[in-house]
C-alpha cells in the first residue's frame, strides 16, 4: 500500500548551465511542489500504514531548508533542476523515512519529475 503526501514550497533559481538565451537561465521562480511516497503494509490494528503526521515532521527540516530561499546556495543544490531537487530529497528523506519510494518534484502545474531512488 502506498501513501502520498504532497507539500509545497515557494523558491528562486536559475540554472546555471544552461545557454545565456535560455529562459531557466534568468532568476525566477516557483510555487514547487513535493509529493512523498512511501510504501508498506497496512498494520491491521492501526488501520493505517503510517501517520501522515510522520511524514510531515520526517520532511519539515529539508522544507525549513527550501522555503523561500535561494535553492543555489543550498549545499548540493547548485543546479537546481527538477531532478536534482528530486535526489535531494530523497537523499535527505531516506535514511528519516525507509519506506520511502518515490520522490515527485513538479515546478509548474504541468511538468514533473519522478525519482524512485538510485539503480541497484
Ligand atoms: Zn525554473
Amino acid at each position: 500500500m502506498e501513501l502520498r503526501k504532497t507539500f509545497q514550497f515557494e523558491a528562486a533559481h536559475l540554472l546555471p548551465h544552461l545557454p545565456e538565451d535560455h529562459k531557466c537561465r534568468r532568476l525566477h521562480g516557483h510555487s514547487f511542489q513535493v509529493e512523498v511516497v512511501i510504501e508498506g503494509d497496512c498494520d491491521p490494528e492501526l488501520g493505517w500504514v503510517m501517520d501522515y503526521a510522520d511524514i510531515k515532521a520526517a520532511f519539515k527540516p529539508f522544507w525549513n531548508q527550501l522555503d523561500h530561499h535561494y535553492l543555489n546556495e543550498i549545499p548540493g543544490l547548485e543546479n537546481p533542476t527538477s531532478e536534482n531537487v528530486a535526489i535531494w530529497v530523497w537523499e535527505k528523506l531516506k535514511p528519516e523515512l525507509p519506506m520511502l519510494i518515490e520522490v515527485v518534484v513538479a515546478e509548474t502545474c504541468n511538468a514533473r519529475c519522478v525519482y524512485r531512488g538510485p539503480k541497484a
